[in-house]
């Protein structure tokens, strides 16, 4: 049932940290300059929401005060991905004094990609901007030192993180091998929260060896298609809503024994697709689930959570703000 809500009640919809597309277009056409001043004047009288990742297709404002420029307040703004800011030169400043992430990318694979967003299709690819500043070889569109939304490969962080990357080898649950390389990558700072997880977890006798981190969304769809009608069906993930490892913000993972250098037994094996899986089962031996379970109150004490039925996988807090990507390892050791 449509419902419409005052001006008041439509801004305090707003939570910390969410996401607005604004439509309109540059020069005041279109533009909700009546809520856009509401949703600024409740952040000066409140200090909240923070945090607000904006985007719009075209630059909106009046080359002065208006549009994008009534949310020009340290706090209020965390991103902002736009055609532009020559319209709301305010917020071209803040991201030339870095006080922001911003990005700058072409106006019609902007308009493109909320069509794709309101028809439900992930994964727009274009051709348009190759060579040109919004290449991701190139910078990616972005505009101030801060916007650092990077794959980390993570052997480069601490060389005692080790890898054994099954999709890239034969003993998975498909039998053969999808990577065409054993690397593995996190957004930068998902990265920094497991070496921090890594280095605590040396106090106890212990170092994480990585199954899995930033999977392309290809593979996703890939594995989606073979598990169909097995027991796998229920661990893996949908490729129309994707996967937080298509983020870079999930990583499958155990431990493994500083001292022979050995992965250490768990009460059921990765991918294993039975209850044993389950980091609340309660089978097994008393020294297995107490390594499983050290390893997860290592992991939420760095900002990650354990998925409810894979002891193995940790998704991080932030997996929301990161898009689902599609680019090769190569491409992203790259960036
Ligand atoms: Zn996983």
């Amino acid at each position: 049932m449509a419902e419409i809500l005052d001006l008041a009640a439509s801004v305090a919809l707003v939570r910390a940290g969410d996401r607005l597309l604004v439509g309109g277009s540059g020069g005041g056409h279109a533009v909700p300059e009546a809520w856009l001043t509401a949703l600024a004047e409740r952040f000066r009288a409140t200090g909240r929401p923070r945090d607000l990742s904006l985007m719009s297709v075209v630059a909106i404002g009046d080359w002065k005060t208006a549009g994008f420029g009534r949310l020009a307040q340290t706090g209020l703004v965390r991103r902002v991905v736009s055609a532009g800011f020559n319209n709301c030169p305010a917020i071209g400043a803040m991201a030339a004094a870095d006080e922001i992430e911003a990005y700058t990318l072409p106006q019609g694979v902007l308009s493109q990609l909320c069509r794709d967003m309101a028809a439900g299709r992930p994964g727009l690819v274009t051709r348009t901007g190759l060579h040109t500043f919004v290449d991701p070889r190139l910078g990616g569109g972005k505009q101030s030192a801060r916007t650092t939304e990077d794959l980390v490969e993570l052997v480069t962080l601490d060389p005692t993180i080790k890898l054994d990357i099954r999709y890239a080898q034969t003993n998975n649950f498909m039998g053969k091998v999808v990577y065409p390389e054993a690397r593995a990558f996190l957004q930068r700072p998902a990265a920094d929260a497991l070496l921090a997880a890594h280095k605590e977890l040396a106090l106890h006798g212990y170092g994480l060896l990585i199954h899995d981190g930033y999977r392309p969304w290809t593979i996703t769809k890939l594995f989606w298609d073979m598990a169909a009608g097995t027991p796998m069906q229920e661990f893996v993930a949908d490729p129309k809503s994707g996967s937080k490892h298509n983020r870079g913000c999930a990583v499958d993972l155990t431990l493994y024994d500083l001292a022979n250098g050995q992965a250490v037994q768990m009460p059921g094996d990765y991918d294993e697709p039975t209850k044993r899986s389950y980091p609340d089962y309660r089978g097994g031996k008393p020294e297995e689930r107490g390594k499983r379970d050290l390893l997860r109150a290592v992991m939420e004490r760095h900002g990650f959570t354990v998925e409810p039925n894979e002891w193995w996988h940790f998704n991080y807090k932030d997996w929301p703000s990161y898009p689902i990507l599609d680019i090769s390892f190569q491409e992203a050791s790259k960036r």
